[in-house]
């Protein structure tokens, strides 16, 4: 089935394809919908079982002199569902007319032409209908961002995340903020209009209104140290696989990519860049980094290759180290240790998120106990031994690299059950966040103990900051972005 979906003061004038008379169709010509809707009988919000309509000789043009209505042989084209939403009850909050026809592009077409025939009717530019819907009130901008994070989607924690966003959660925690503080400013600038001539009155409002901006500072506070949550389950998690040269670490990549986990695209760099792959690990969105062998070289582009890898893996969110069997050596007291890598040892210590993993066991006859490996006199817990090559131990690899995740995000109990919403999902969420936060920090100490109506400025910044997010204030320059990007006709 196709959706033709029409928005606007004089949508029902498409109520002409369901009628087969010139003389019927010039009637409607010069109503509105609400006489449409009498004249067709079409009650708000009902599925009308109707027929279509259209002329049999497109080209002859009801504008033409010579035209004879009574000339005019209409032939039925389609069946099938005619709806009429009555505004503001309806998606963009304006008159919608919605006609259910059979999934045909020859249809479509031919229906769509039949349309473009008539008064004001034009295509949908990308995101109009979700943009009205936002001018209308029917969504604000973080819903609407939040719409186009689920058409998006691609696993399931982002069609989590997204929906809660879409569905308006977190704007309903924005707004509650924005409540607050705008309560706050409202006391504090009742007392500037009646009472400022009396010290102690003043500390004793601004004490009141203290309170209640400290509860949205440790708000905030709190969603700012969320680790970056949202914006990684919305972009996705960044992971590298790092190790020597020959570890095996391409082979791992494409031994985890050729697994029941889906490959979404691929983006290759250059033959020493980092290549990487989405994948769906466990319903999380994955960037999976194939970095360059890390070693002492001489040779200009394999050096900048090592540091590339080395900056991939001090800015991913994890790490698989991956280290060649034939790389442990085991110590006369029983110990293991491989030989050091001064710069996978510095990201090992300084990074906590790194999984080791020793590859190519299946080079060993009889697997050794590993529980863990020296480096620099410092021990560090092996996670596993697999074979990349011959699939072994991939899953275990895949189980330890899921609970890593979910530590990394701070899920405990699977995403659908965990109770924190993040509100923050894109970067301009979070500027604006720590932006409105220091507003309110100016505000809460007010150190140079600046007269009340200077420090309520700061407490207007701050509104204005979260006004920002859910796009009551000033953001054209994000919503040309943001629709420009949109699905056609969403
Ligand atoms: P990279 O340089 O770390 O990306 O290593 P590659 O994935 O290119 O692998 C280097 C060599 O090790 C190749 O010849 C692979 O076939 C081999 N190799 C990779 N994984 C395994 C494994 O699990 N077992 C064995 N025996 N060889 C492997």
């Amino acid at each position: 089935v196709s959706i033709i979906r029409i928005s606007g003061s004089n949508c029902l004038q498409a109520g002409q394809m369901l009628v087969q008379n010139a003389q019927q169709r010039q009637l409607i010509k010069g109503m509105n919908n609400s006489q449409v809707q009498d004249y067709l009988n079409l009650k708000n919000r009902y599925a009308h079982f109707k027929k279509l309509y259209s002329l049999i000789d497109p080209t002859v043009s009801p504008q033409n002199q010579s035209f004879q209505k009574q000339d005019l042989i209409y032939q039925q084209i389609d069946q099938g569902i005619f709806m009429y939403f009555q505004g503001p009850k309806s998606y963009t909050g304006e008159d919608i007319v919605e006609m259910h026809i059979h999934g045909s592009r020859a249809l479509q077409k031919k229906v769509l032409l039949e349309l473009s025939q008539l008064n004001n009717f034009r295509l949908a530019d990308p995101g109009e209908f979700t943009k009205r819907a936002m001018i209308n009130n029917k969504l604000d901008l973080l819903e609407v961002e939040g719409l186009a994070d689920l058409l998006n989607s691609e696993t399931e924690s982002q069609r989590v995340q997204s929906t809660q966003q879409f569905l308006g959660k977190s704007s309903q925690i924005l707004e509650d903020w924005r409540f607050q503080l705008i309560r706050a400013l409202a006391h504090a600038e009742a007392f500037i209009d009646f009472e400022s001539d009396q010290d102690d009155v003043e500390f004793n409002i601004l004490g009141k209104t203290q309170e209640n901006v400290q509860q949205v500072i440790k708000d905030i506070n709190e969603q700012l140290s969320d680790r970056n949550r949202g914006e990684i389950l919305r972009d996705g998690m960044k992971i590298s696989i790092i190790g020597k040269p020959n570890a095996g670490k391409s082979t791992l990549l494409n031994c985890l990519a050729k697994k029941d986990i889906a490959i979404v695209s691929e983006i290759p760099g250059t033959t020493r860049d980092a290549l990487s792959v989405s994948l769906n690990i466990s319903g999380f969105p994955i960037l999976l980094y194939d970095t360059a062998g890390i070693r002492q070289t001489k040779d200009v582009i394999e050096e900048k290759g090592v540091n590339k890898a080395l900056q991939h893996a001090r800015e991913s969110d994890l790490n698989i180290w991956i280290i060649d069997i034939d790389d442990v050596i085991k110590q006369a007291d029983g110990s293991y240790i491989v030989q050091d890598i001064k710069e996978i040892s510095e990201i090992l210590e300084s990074n906590q998120n790194t999984l080791i993993f020793i590859n190519k066991i299946d080079k060993v006859n009889s697997q050794k106990e590993i529980t863990d490996i020296t480096i620099r006199d410092k021990k560090f817990k092996i996670d596993g031994q697999i074979s990349a090559q011959h699939n072994q131990n991939i899953n275990s690899l895949l189980d330890k690299l899921t609970k890593k995740i979910n530590e990394r995000l701070d899920i405990t109990d699977g995403i659908m059950s965990s109770g924190t919403i993040s509100i923050i999902t894109q970067t301009r969420h979070r500027l604006e966040l720590q932006k409105c936060l220091e507003h309110l920090e100016i505000f809460s100490r007010n150190k140079q103990n600046l007269p009340v109506d200077i420090v309520c400025e700061e407490l207007r910044q701050a509104v204005n900051c979260i006004g920002r997010i859910t796009g009551r204030v000033d953001v054209e320059e994000v919503l040309d972005v943001l629709f420009s990007e949109f699905c056609i006709g969403k």
